[in-house]
């Protein structure tokens, strides 16, 4: 038994995706931990983000589906949707996922507090709910991020963000969403695919800004195929109540706009605000977000941060390789930092996009001189369904070193081939070796290993 003056060698606050992997991991080296969660275990991705997001994209492209199966010859009559038949399956799904992460932290030895956390000082952690304190050797904040809706526009209380958006008691009919990247343009896609009226409002002229533009324009228009309504150049500058569930979005162009459900999507903030962490010493950047160095350790030697609260690259896997890189670092004698070079992105539009390495302008400034392929086409199955949805894909290539550096898809199984193809792409793979794998027929990605031309952009 290791004699130590702490009740814990590891106190995580937030059993999210990076602080369960970190804390299982230390509890599996033999550290005795505790974390706490104020909320539900599992987190933001597992509760109220990544998986039922996905589970209801899934719904939501059945919408599309029955359309398209006519032309395959099937009949659909009389097919309806139950919003509410969506959402209890999906609670049920979550819950499970929830008790599994619950047991894992549990047998992995894990002490869990329901209990809202506060750092104290840099070896104590106040519980809110119990009313009392608990010291540990080191203390890991994983409190992720949460959405933030802009303040300033009077009546923004009548918009619901994505930790609301979960659990509508119906499906709305009319949808106006405010910004233009991953969740605007994900819950645009359900909430179309499932019946609803949609309209984007988006401040800049390309959606997805942060992705190749080839990416941004694709899905502008295949989200105006869809027949959603993306007004740019806009926001919000009041939101009024106009009876029942009824409300009244003004834009800044002078365009009004009626919704039964109005949804914030414009970012997220990492979650800090009173949790003492300044007072204890601990840096913050303009946003609020935990400064790390490469090992995760904030400015104070016992207080570590992971996962979006220090706001490096906001996505789950990410959160999860950088709690395993502290927990190995930490509690196992092998210092691990996070690699963030080439992580894959997708973003489950429909179609979905999957991205992997650098934007067209991004290498263009890295290497200077890149080779471009692109193509766009119209994939066969949706020849006879009758869908125009297309397929997009651009290789970018580092043209001294013949080096892949980035690789752009949008189309049906976008993120499916990304994640595939980002292990190549990591590795190194050159344009050369593309061309000398074999196609694989018929599919949509045997246009990755065909593409001959080079493209020239239209300017
Ligand atoms: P994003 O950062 O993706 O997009 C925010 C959007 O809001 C941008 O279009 C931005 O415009 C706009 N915006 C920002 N401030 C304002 C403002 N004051 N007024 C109007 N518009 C504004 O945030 P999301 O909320 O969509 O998602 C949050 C994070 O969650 C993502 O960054 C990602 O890390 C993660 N996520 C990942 C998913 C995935 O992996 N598939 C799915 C969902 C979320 P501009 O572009 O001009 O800055």
């Amino acid at each position: 038994m290791r004699m130590t003056k702490y009740d814990y060698d590891l106190f995580t606050i937030g059993a999210g995706s990076g602080g369960v992997r970190a804390s299982r991991l230390a509890a599996s080296y033999g550290a005795r931990v505790g974390v706490a969660e104020e909320y539900r275990v599992g987190g933001t991705c597992v509760i109220r983000g990544c998986v039922p997001k996905k589970l209801m994209v899934y719904a939501s492209e059945f919408g599309h589906a029955f359309e398209e199966a006519k032309g395959y010859g099937w009949t659909a009559e009389n097919v309806s949707f139950d919003w509410k038949t969506l959402i209890a399956n999906k609670d049920e799904e979550i819950d499970r996922l929830n008790g599994i992460y619950i047991r894992n932290l549990k047998n992995a030895g894990a002490d869990i507090f329901e209990s809202r956390a506060v750092v104290k000082d840099p070896h104590t952690v106040h519980l809110v709910k119990e009313n009392r304190d608990v010291t540990a050797e080191r203390i890991l904040i994983a409190t992720g991020g949460a959405p933030w809706v802009d303040e300033s526009v009077p009546g923004h209380e009548l918009g619901v963000t994505s930790n609301e958006v979960f659990h509508l008691e119906k499906l709305p009919r009319h949808v106006v969403i405010a910004g233009g990247g991953y969740i605007a343009v994900e819950f645009a896609c359900i909430f179309k695919g499932l019946g609803a009226e949609v309209t984007l409002v988006y401040r800049g002229e390309d959606i997805l800004r942060y992705f190749d533009r080839c990416i941004s324009v694709q899905v502008h228009d295949e989200l105006k195929r869809l027949g959603i309504h993306v007004l740019t150049q806009a926001v919000f500058t009041k939101i009024e109540a106009a009876g029942g569930d009824e409300k009244r979005v003004h834009l800044s162009t002078g365009t009004v706009l009626d919704a039964d459900l109005v949804f914030w999507a414009v970012g997220r903030k990492p979650s800090t605000q009173g949790l003492g962490l300044a007072e204890a010493g601990v840096k913050l950047g303009k946003n609020g977000e935990v400064i790390v160095d490469e090992f995760s350790k904030s400015s104070v030697d016992s207080i570590y941060a992971i996962g979006d609260v220090t706001d490096r690259v906001n996505l789950t896997p990410v959160a999860i390789r950088e709690g395993a890189a502290f927990a190995e670092t930490t509690y196992n004698n092998n210092p691990q930092s996070m690699d963030y070079a080439f992580i894959p992105a997708a973003v489950f539009s429909q179609p979905p996009v999957g991205s992997v390495g650098y934007s067209e302008y991004d290498a263009r400034k890295k290497f200077g001189a890149v080779d471009i392929y692109k193509t766009d086409f119209r994939p066969m199955k949706n020849t006879l369904s009758g869908s125009q949805q297309r397929t997009m894909m651009k290789l970018i290539v580092d043209a001294a070193s013949d080096r892949v550096v980035g690789c752009h898809i949008v189309g049906e199984g976008a993120p499916e081939m990304i994640q595939c193809l980002a292990i190549a792409v990591k590795a190194g793979v050159t344009k050369k070796q593309f061309d000398e794998t074999c196609a694989l027929h018929p599919t949509a990605a045997e246009e990755l290993v065909t593409m001959k031309t080079k493209w020239v952009p239209n300017l």
